[in-house]
């Protein structure tokens, strides 16, 4: 899952990068409104958390922007504390939910899992495939019932084919949802990455459930499933 956080209040926007990107996310900054309209038109986002305030284009405008384009990530808007007619003004504009300054990290995740749920296909809580199970609240994976501990890339890899099991992600996909705008392409880090997937969610376990579809990408799926191109 990728996020981009239009945020200008730089305190402000390394709290929320980094309590995201220990929940394993992607996450992009931008510091004012027109760096935030570049990122989300060039990207795909999952969701974008779009202060209001902000320096160039406020945040109103760069919604209204957004909702022109024909890919519509969720949006989150952080809205000033008495800023009734800003909350009421976003949701007419098309914001999914708001959060009003301040407010503790935790609920912050917690709106963030929860508009990250309602986007696209209504993920179940629990995440399953044969006997490999995610969850996503507590972001632990199991295998044949035993903890499976992964690092923040491999998980947010493997949350993303099991939420698409049974169906090719490629690797383009993979950089996007999972990688930042840093992300180099001439890398082999998503095979070095993928390497440390399947050591830890296949090796010792039959059936095998991740799958390279040669020069496309990756597929995860259970072995009864229909067999790999
Ligand atoms: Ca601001």
């Amino acid at each position: 899952m990728r996020i981009l956080v239009v945020e200008d209040e730089p305190k402000v926007a390394r709290f929320l990068e980094r309590g995201l990107r220990q929940q394993s996310y992607a996450v992009d900054v931008a510091p004012d409104g027109p760096e935030g309209l570049h990122l989300a038109r060039e990207n795909g986002y999952d969701l974008i958390v779009l202060d209001v305030m902000l320096p160039g284009i406020d945040g109103f405008s760069v919604l209204r922007e957004l909702r022109r384009q024909q890919e519509q990530p969720r949006v989150l808007m952080l809205t000033a504390r008495d800023g009734v007619h800003d909350r009421v003004r976003g949701l007419d504009l098309g914001a999914d939910d708001y959060l009003v300054k301040p407010f503790d990290l935790d609920e912050f995740l917690a709106r963030v899992r929860a508009l990250l749920r309602r986007s696209g296909t209504d993920a179940p809580l629990l995440l399953t495939v044969a006997d490999l199970e995610l969850d996503p609240r507590t972001r632990s994976v199991r295998r044949a019932g035993q903890p499976v501990e992964l690092t923040a890339k491999p998980f947010a890899i493997l949350d993303l084919l099991m939420r698409r099991a049974g169906e090719v992600v490629t690797r383009a996909e993979l950089a996007e949802h999972v990688w930042d705008r840093f992300f180099d392409p001439f890398s082999n880090v998503i095979d070095v990455t993928m390497h440390q997937l399947r050591d830890k969610v296949d090796r010792g376990f039959s059936p095998r459930l991740i799958h390279t579809v040669r020069g496309v990408g990756y597929v995860l799926r259970d072995a009864k499933g229909p067999p790999s191109r």
